[in-house]
């Protein structure tokens, strides 16, 4: 062959194989099968019509290189689309915490559940508990924070978050709106429990007492203030709160 066709050949093997792979998955066998063949061929009839029949197993090898550099390309594309997905969902377990071994979907005490194929961990994924926290302000609103992290972030809510361990639903709350809205309050009472049907959580609403200090925006939050009740925003974080804040209202015909 010529070294100018030799080079073009090449180059269409290369191409060929890059495009196949992109098309299927599959063409690693097709590739591996056509390296044998023409391998196998060019052992048994060197030459045929006066054609090296080596340059066409060589073809084959450039064909089988395209497919890998696609097959990379590939791999690389999905772990990159894998890595932006797993930073914006919510985690899916998939090895257990305690021995590092896979975690299967199994029936245990009557439904699926996570649990691990080595040991006997099983993810229960009870609900986590949120505290909440309506603060009347003495000017008539009540604080909001807007959220500064996902989800809802930019969106308006109550001061809220999880509670840590060893402290009580009402200290989760007060440490919560001091994080967030830097507002020092005492509850007052519980005023509304909520379970969303979607979400490992239970949220606890509590009424504190009155303030008088000007919120500022914490940590997570990128705004702080006080809202009048007739200009509470329309597009509040979370259906809970509003529903929350509606109760309260109810309880104290405000
Ligand atoms: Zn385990």
């Amino acid at each position: 062959m010529s070294g100018p066709i030799l080079l073009i050949s090449f180059v269409a093997a290369l191409a060929l194989g890059y495009v196949l792979q992109r098309a299927t998955d599959k063409t690693g066998w097709i590739g591996l099968a056509l390296m044998f063949a023409t391998g196998a061929l060019a052992l048994i009839v060197p030459t045929y019509n006066g054609f090296d029949m080596f340059n066409l197993f060589g073809l084959s090898m450039i064909f089988g290189f395209g497919i890998t550099l696609a097959d990379k390309r590939q791999k690389a594309l999905k772990k990159k689309a894998d890595w932006a997905k797993l930073k914006t969902e919510r985690p899916q377990f998939r090895h257990c915490p305690s021995c590092t071994s896979k975690l299967e979907e199994r029936e245990v005490d009557e439904k699926k559940r996570l649990a691990c194929t080595y040991c006997t961990y099983v993810h229960w994924n009870n609900p986590l508990p949120v505290a909440a926290s309506i603060v009347p302000h003495k000017s008539g609103g009540i604080v909001l924070v807007k959220r500064g992290v996902e989800p809802r972030m930019g969106k308006w809510c109550l001061p809220a978050g999880f509670m840590e361990v060893g402290e009580t639903p009402e200290q989760g709350a007060k440490r919560e709106a001091a994080e967030e809205a830097t507002i020092d309050i005492e509850i007052e009472r519980l005023i509304y429990t909520f379970a969303p049907p979607q979400l490992p959580q239970v949220l606890m609403f509590f009424v504190a007492r009155e303030i008088d200090q000007t919120p500022t925006p914490g940590s997570d939050a990128q705004q702080a203030r006080v809202f009048q009740l007739d200009e509470l925003p329309d597009d509040m974080a979370f259906s809970s709160h509003v529903e929350a804040i509606k109760r309260w209202r109810q309880s104290i015909d405000r």
